[in-house]
């Protein structure tokens, strides 16, 4: 972690020195919750909860980021490997369908150590999309399922809301290595997900054209259904949304049917689409430091 490129922010600080990027974290796992988490995808939530590590820091840092508190506000609990390795036995023990890393990638050697010698149930990455390819290969036959955001196909938005214009052509390629890895989704006879991609796009009010474009960037990826798509309603303005006037509203029903229609006229079956009432609080887990 000298010279720090795990991200494609690729800030090159020396962690271990205690210096922070743009992610804000030093060498040593931080989080702030591990608990069963029942508001993922039915696929990975099922019916015993998904045994969610939610990590402390973030390298994308959207303006409308629903966990700002531990994203960047700088909440949670130093852990060592081992200690997260005995926290994933917890979870299972408690029942987890699966152990899901929650924007996990800014300390990616720690967790693939602490996933040496392979967990009973599936692990899950779920990510915001914005990976490079070499620290997505430092987890080649540690991770199961990626979970992948697919935020942004025009760069613009990219650079005016994560600050990352790079962000569509970083998250096309990490999800060809996703899929790389992975192979076709594969389920479980209780229809839980036990391997490979299943991508999440938040749509953004007023901003229908980058869902368009993702739409049409996922299916050129994977024309036969070979990952799955969720196309998410839940978009809550932020405090930091007030400086971008199309960010201070919720998103309208006619938005939404609009992007699943697009959805479904390319073609997309295998996928999860809400309702607009799912734009609730409950999404957002007390980040207390639970389990840790
Ligand atoms: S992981 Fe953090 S320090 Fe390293 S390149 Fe990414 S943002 Fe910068």
């Amino acid at each position: 972690m000298s010279g720090c490129t795990l991200c494609p922010r690729a800030c090159r600080v020396d962690r271990g020195a205690g210096q922070r990027g743009v992610c804000g974290e030093r060498d040593t796992v931080r989080a702030a919750r591990a608990a069963l988490h029942f508001w993922e995808e039915p696929c990975i939530s099922g019916e015993g909860g998904s045994g969610a590590v939610f990590f402390s820091g973030c390298a994308l840092r959207c303006v409308y980021c629903q966990n700002a508190a531990i994203s960047r506000g700088g909440v949670g609990a130093e852990i060592s490997s081992q200690r997260l390795r005995e926290i994933f036995f917890s979870l299972i023990e408690q029942g987890a369908e699966n152990i899901n890393l929650v924007t996990p990638s800014h300390f990616a050697p720690q967790i693939a150590e602490a996933l040496q010698g392979g967990l009973p149930v599936p692990v899950v990455y779920n990510c915001a999309g914005y990976e490079t390819v070499e620290t997505l290969r430092r987890l080649d036959g540690l991770v199961d399922v990626y979970l992948p955001d697919f935020k942004y196909a025009d760069p613009a938005l990219a650079a005016a809301y994560s600050n990352a214009a790079d962000y569509p052509a970083v998250a096309v390629a990490a999800l060809k290595e996703m899929y790389r890895q992975t192979g076709a989704q594969v389920f479980d006879s209780r229809g839980m997900l036990i391997k490979g991609v299943q991508v999440r796009h938040l749509v953004l009010p007023g901003h229908l054209e980058n869902t368009y474009g993702v739409i049409d960037a996922f299916s050129a990826l994977f024309p036969h259904g070979e990952a799955g798509f969720s196309l998410m309603s839940q978009f809550t303005p932020t405090d930091a949304c007030k400086h971008f006037p199309a960010l201070c509203r919720r998103l309208t029903q006619e938005e939404y049917e609009r992007a699943v229609d697009y959805m479904y006229l390319c073609g997309i079956e295998n996928g999860f689409v809400q309702e607009l009432s799912s734009a609730k609080e409950e999404y957002t887990p007390p980040f207390d430091l639970t389990g840790l």
